[in-house]
């Protein structure tokens, strides 16, 4: 079947053809494009969702040094910082109060191996890890307020899956890409031993093996080919189809930021952004595709066009810490031109609606408050 039959069927796309698709010319995007619309029509009817999140910086210290990180920090440099649990406590309230129902936690990777500073930070708290002190954190938020934690905090082991699990209803890690040559010298992941591939996939593998809803997706234009991205793709297709928890699939445009090591690299395009999501879009028509608004303004509604169904989390409250100059577009905004392209605007729960089962009975406290979150359909209570 060629690729043009394959689009025109319906059927899952093929490595083959998806390796020709990620290619396509300016003259064939808006066929890919079209094909695209229609598997989202057909999987993901008439709703695009979105989750109404703070964002919990828990630490800004990381034991690797990716090449278009603007987050990480080494303890004393201006901006390093670790949040007190008070800290956490008031900016989830302060969402509380905003109609959030997500508090995404998100912290460099076991910054305690490299960093005396961290252990000793650690240590005042009580803590003996970061991942220690990230399971209190959830704790604490899931017992105090409404929020439900969705934290990403770089690889896990299947103890710490576990452990997680039980506090937090989803958990997340970004493969990114398979490509293992960024890590070498001057490439993107050079000194970012965390992001091996083989260990990325293997902490997704083990939440599959948990049955943990899990969030991961590719990030584009960091150095992989077009192949790289569709090699990507599938290994996260093939793990989802051995254990059914991937809950959605983020698509992330490198972005230039000043002061990073890749602040002179090329961003990728957006009729490539557009290839990437449409290629994802058929080669797993029935799941989740993401890609955030705030990093393809100020014409983010295109991406409608290539065959999301989600805007990922959106804060009304704290700036996207990872890419701050990128702010989170106004909801009343979101919900306007996603409603011009002919869709409802939906908020969800960390968790998605078909995996809030597998996320129930791991702990008493999460299942009660799940079932406080979540309406009927799975989606979050509207307020009354
Ligand atoms: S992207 Fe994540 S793992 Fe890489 S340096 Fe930044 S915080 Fe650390």
């Amino acid at each position: 079947m060629t690729a043009q039959e394959v689009l025109r069927s319906g059927e899952v796309m093929s490595r083959e053809a998806a390796n020709i698709w990620i290619r396509a010319s300016d003259h064939a995007l808006p066929e890919l494009l079209a094909a695209a619309r229609a598997a989202r029509d057909r999987f993901k009817p008439g709703l695009i969702t979105y989750s109404r999140k703070v964002f919990i910086p828990l630490t800004n210290l990381c034991r690797d040094y990716c090449g278009y990180c603007t987050f990480r920090r080494d303890p004393g440099e201006h901006g390093a910082h670790t949040m007190t649990p008070d800290e956490v406590l008031a900016v989830a309230r302060a969402g509380e109060k905003r109609g959030c129902t997500e508090a995404l936690f998100s912290l460099g990777d076991k910054p305690e191996l490299i960093f005396p500073e961290m252990r000793d930070t650690l240590r005042s708290f009580g803590f003996r890890s970061t991942l220690h002190y990230l399971e209190a954190m959830c704790d604490l938020v899931l017992r105090e307020t409404n929020l439900l934690p969705h934290p990403n905090p770089g690889l896990m082991s299947a103890e710490w899956i576990t452990r997680l699990a039980k506090v937090s209803p989803s958990l997340g890690l970004m493969l990114e890409t398979t490509n293992l040559s960024l890590l070498a010298a001057g490439a993107a992941h050079d000194n970012a031993p965390d992001k091996l591939p083989a260990r990325r996939l293997r902490t997704i593998e083990e939440a599959g093996k948990q049955g943990v809803p899990f969030t991961t997706g590719i990030l584009i234009g960091i150095g992989e080919s077009p192949s790289d991205r569709v090699d990507s793709l599938l290994a996260i297709r093939d793990l989802h189809q051995r254990y059914g928890h991937i809950q959605e699939v983020i698509i992330q445009n490198f972005r230039v930021k000043s002061g990073i090591r890749m602040q002179h690299s090329p961003e990728p395009g957006r009729g490539e952004m557009l290839r990437t999501i449409a290629v994802a879009r058929l080669l797993m028509p029935e799941m989740n595709i993401q890609a955030p608004p705030n990093l393809s303004d100020p014409d983010y509604e295109q991406l409608l066009d290539a065959g999301i169904n989600d805007w990922g989390g959106v804060s009304p409250l704290t700036p996207d810490f990872i890419n701050p100059e990128r702010p989170w577009p106004h909801l009343d905004d979101l919900e306007r031109r996603t409603g011009a392209r002919g869709f409802e605007l939906r908020q969800r729960l960390p968790v998605y609606p078909e995996f809030v089962a597998k996320a129930m009975n791991r702990s008493e406290l999460l299942s009660s408050k799940l079932s406080t979150s979540a309406g009927d359909t799975g989606y979050a209570r509207r307020a009354a």
